[in-house]
């Protein structure tokens, strides 16, 4: 059976006491939460007040992202042994504003992801096309690319420890969210490329997030999609109430 994973990427944005206040209200709405796994995403400079706020809760806390070396002449990075100290989780890797602004390769995400596997969290591995991509008939290619970038030399072990999030480019912070039958498509694609790799019983093991743009008014139709697996969420993680009104509907729903 495959967990319900919603998690709220905050990106660049909340100060620290604004982070501490959304978190607080996250931890309470999400009280009577009970199968779907809650994540949440400050920025690094927020991790550890937020650390506190959510410890003892059913909220669990993320990163953005990290960078692959333990210490060192990395101006401006935080290594994976200092997320583990504060409590942190799980580990956004590979988001497509990385790929986009920052100079993230496949090659990249998988260090990130072995780095962040040897110290017990767990990767949220980030992958999909733009418009352009998909116009020109390249979904399945970039994605297919992406996957086996990403997983290189991961043995099934650990591809039954890491998370999938499908996010459509151009649905990302856009308003435009893929259909409900786009979606299933594309992650049924993904799946059967982790069926390649490990085999079905292992790809049918692993959650893959939808994400760009998902908001409660979608938030239903997609999470009933035989092959997705939650949500990972921008813009409506960042208030509680539209947090919630995502993860609420996946109570009910079991893969
Ligand atoms: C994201 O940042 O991963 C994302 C999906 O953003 P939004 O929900 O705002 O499209």
């Amino acid at each position: 059976m495959r967990k319900i994973v919603i998690a709220g990427n905050w990106k660049m944005n909340k100060t620290v006491a604004e982070s501490v206040k959304l978190a607080t209200d996250v931890v309470a709405a999400a009280q009577g939460i009970r199968s779907v796994v809650v994540i949440i995403a400050p920025t690094y400079l927020a991790l550890a007040k937020v650390a506190e706020v959510v410890q003892g809760s059913n909220v669990k806390l993320a990163a953005q992202d990290v960078h692959w070396e333990n210490q060192g002449a990395f101006t401006g990075k935080v290594s994976a042994d200092m997320l583990k100290e504060i409590g942190v989780e799980y580990v956004i890797i590979g988001h497509s504003e990385q790929r986009t602004y920052f100079g993230e390769t496949d090659a990249t995400v998988n260090k990130k992801v072995r780095k962040v596997q040897s110290l017990d969290m767990t990767p949220i591995i980030c992958i999909g096309e733009t418009l352009a991509e998909r116009k020109d008939g390249r979904l399945e290619s970039v994605l297919t690319t992406q996957v086996n970038g990403a997983y290189e030399g991961l043995a099934a072990d650990d591809a039954l420890r890491t998370i999938i999030a499908y996010e459509p480019v151009w649905a990302i912070g856009t308003g435009v969210t893929a259909s409900d039958d786009e979606a299933q498509q594309a992650h049924a694609f993904v799946r059967s490329l982790l069926a390649i790799r490990y085999g079905e019983d292992v790809a049918q093991s692993i959650s893959i997030q939808y994400g760009g743009s998902m908001k409660p008014e979608n938030a239903a139709g997609l999470l009933a999609q035989t092959d997705i697996d939650g949500g990972l969420i921008g813009g409506a993680a960042l208030k509680a109430d539209s947090f919630l009104g995502i993860v609420t509907p996946g109570e009910s729903i079991s893969k």
